[in-house]
């Protein structure tokens, strides 16, 4: 049996233990100690990481009584020393206490329930069983902030089954036989859990959301605490700071510019449209002065957008024809291909015109029967030759 020493005290990085057991499977050493600081993981939080005698622990796990250490290489002493990552475990423990605290002021402000909670490296994510608004999202954080400024001491309790069930947030699991080890936070939270927290609710930090979004009919929320909050909102202002200095403005002003710039560019697609069209309608218009049912022309290093207006000004001018584009990109030797007819025109099936034509040129492409494009390379004549012996 392992003694846990992580309950004892939450502060202490070193410690002295013995070995009870070690055993090796698959290149890996799995060491059973007879007291331990390293927390083995549970609750949504991480196992600790460190060195036992300058051997790495790449894991660390609970197997009923004990407590096993996964090293890379076998540990020689009997008497050892262990040593935690403990900037790693102390971000663990104000991002797991951010998380009761919030989690805490979603239930006291709004009876809401957390149905999940993971630390996944500075991600740290708890499922709400109900959609809740993003108003109630950011009231909670407002007030787990609060929270933190009160800097609140954290108590761990065993009390009564009777007690647990009048003042938990949530129950513990049904079958556990063990005493409930409950984290209680003063007017905030008091709930059933097995990990490992700072002691006071200052010592969490800021607690920040980053995002949210629909899961399961409820809302999976995303937050950060201490550290890795400080790291968001640097990396976060880090952005900032580059579009401030693109758009010469203070962030207030951000949102405002964004928005001039997108109708800006919005007007000069109209006009660049209205442009492009101006000066394909006469080739459009040429190219329907012959009788015959199919359009073919070759365009060369002209845009896919040209190609695409040209289309829709043949199909649009004459609903009875089919036509046949292609721009060659004379650089790369690349085709692009646009098959196809006014929609309501149901004579024509371009596709296996188009198929033949993009085989030919050993491109990719597919479509409706009234529209196909694709890319390809090669001889464009003979492709369109071929194609137009199919259309016919
Ligand atoms: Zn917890």
């Amino acid at each position: 049996m392992t003694e846990k020493l992580f309950y004892e005290d939450l502060y202490a990085r070193e410690f002295d233990a013995e070995v009870i057991n070690q055993a090796e499977h698959d290149g890996k050493f799995f060491v059973t100690l007879d007291k331990t600081l390293f927390y083995p993981g549970g609750g949504g939080q991480p196992c600790d990481l460190g060195f036992i005698d300058d051997v790495e622990v790449l894991e660390v796990m609970e197997d009923g009584e004990n407590i096993i250490h996964v090293l890379n290489s076998e540990i020689k002493n009997k008497n050892v020393h262990g040593v935690l990552n403990w900037d790693r475990r102390f971000e663990l423990m104000q991002q797991h206490l951010g998380e009761h605290i919030f989690a805490g002021m979603l239930y006291n402000l709004h009876g809401l329930h957390t149905a999940r909670m993971r630390i996944e490296g500075d991600n740290v994510s708890i499922d709400v069983d109900s959609d809740v608004g993003e108003d109630v999202i950011f009231e909670a954080e407002s007030a787990a902030n609060e929270a933190v400024w009160k800097n609140i001491p954290v108590e761990i309790l065993y009390p009564s089954m009777d007690e647990v069930k009048k003042f938990a947030r949530k129950l513990p699991p049904e079958k556990s036989t063990q005493p409930i080890r409950i984290v209680k936070i003063e007017g905030v939270d008091y709930v059933p859990c097995c990990g490992v927290h700072v002691n006071s609710t200052g010592q969490a930090g800021l607690i920040k959301i980053t995002s949210f979004e629909n899961h399961k009919g409820g809302k999976r929320i995303y937050l950060k605490s201490g550290k890795a909050a400080y790291r968001w909102v640097k990396s976060v202002y880090d952005e900032v700071r580059k579009a401030e200095s693109e758009l010469v403005c203070g962030y207030e002003g951000i949102n405002e510019k964004i928005l001039n710039l997108k109708t800006q560019i919005h007007n000069l697609k109209i006009t660049n449209e209205n442009n492009t069209e101006r000066f394909l309608k006469p080739i459009a218009e040429n190219l329907l002065k012959s009788d015959s049912k199919i359009i073919r022309h070759v365009m060369k290093n002209s845009t896919q957008d040209e190609i695409k207006i040209l289309f829709r000004l043949i199909t649009e001018m004459n609903h009875e024809v089919s036509a046949m584009l292609a721009n060659v990109d004379e650089n790369s030797g690349g085709v692009f291909l646009m098959f196809g007819c006014n929609r309501e025109n149901k004579n024509f099936d371009v596709r296996p015109a188009f198929k033949k034509a993009i085989e030919i040129l050993n491109g990719k492409g597919g479509g409706s029967s009234f529209s196909c494009q694709g890319f390809g390379k090669g001889d464009i004549n003979s492709a369109l030759d071929e194609a137009e012996k199919i259309l016919r």
